[in-house]
């Protein structure tokens, strides 16, 4: 895991010889599973490493006020309650829990397959205050449990923008923190779901620059929630997707 260790430590995490050592059990369940259960097409070490793990460790980006000049180590996180919202093998919310043990962490995931390779995970690796569940976010997010009640919402590959937003930000605290990860050159799909995030509570932060070695640009979009989302939001399965907010 010498890729994913230098990485992280560009981004202020300075992996434990613990965290790496569960990062290799999760690279090899992964490709483990992967050959009865189609759950990613990247499957190389150094793939795993780059694509999955470090992307998913970009999101702290997202999370700490612009980098200083002279590198350092991140500060210590509260103990977020953060969501995961679409995590199919476990992308992002995974990494950043092997790296950030205080975040109360939930992933939403619509296929069973896909989260019973999560539990798997997280019990293989001893993971605790983690929760999985199997479900759709236009369901989950009307239950007053899930409701506004995570401090940080995360999703990645899941939808474009518009879409994305009123599946996450009717998870997220007023306050708190939607982060979409995405590729670079898209500022048609980030104008054009503006008024989505307005409508839903939302105000766009901005955009970061990730770079990462060998793969295309990428960025993450960081919206704050500034105002409560209308209870009508998310509209019914499969609405959001074929009806974007507009
Ligand atoms: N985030 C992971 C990653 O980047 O590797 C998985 C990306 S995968 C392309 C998109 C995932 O989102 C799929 O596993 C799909 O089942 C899930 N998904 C899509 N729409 C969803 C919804 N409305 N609620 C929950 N999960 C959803």
């Amino acid at each position: 895991m010498k890729i994913l260790q230098a990485g992280a430590l560009k981004l202020g995490i300075d992996l434990t010889a613990g965290q790496l050592s569960a990062f290799e059990t999760y690279y090899a369940e992964l490709v483990a599973w992967n050959k009865v259960h189609h759950l990613t097409a990247i499957t190389s070490y150094q793939g795993v490493q780059v694509k999955h793990f470090l992307d998913s460790l970009t999101c702290v980006q997202g999370l700490v006020p612009p980098a200083p000049s002279v590198p350092t180590l991140l500060p210590q996180f509260p103990p977020w309650r953060v969501l995961d919202v679409g995590s199919g093998a476990g992308f992002p919310g995974l990494p950043l829990k092997i790296c950030f043990p205080q975040f109360r962490l939930t992933l939403l995931e619509a296929t069973s397959k896909k989260t019973a390779f999560i539990n798997h995970v997280v019990q293989k690796l001893g993971l605790t205050e983690v929760s999985v569940v199997t479900g759709r976010a236009e369901e989950l997010a009307h239950r007053s449990a899930y409701r506004e009640a995570f401090d940080v919402v995360l999703a990645r590959a899941v939808a474009e923008l518009a879409v994305l937003a009123e599946f996450c930000l009717p998870f997220c605290a007023v306050g708190g923190t939607f982060i979409a990860q995405k590729k670079a050159g898209i500022d048609d799909e980030i104008r054009g779901a503006l008024a989505a995030l307005a409508a839903l509570g939302g105000f766009l932060r901005g955009q970061i620059p990730v770079v990462l070695p060998g793969t295309e640009p990428r960025q993450l979009v960081v919206v704050d929630k500034v105002k409560a989302t209308p209870d009508l939001y998310p509209r019914r399965t499969g609405v959001p997707a074929k009806k974007p907010l507009k």
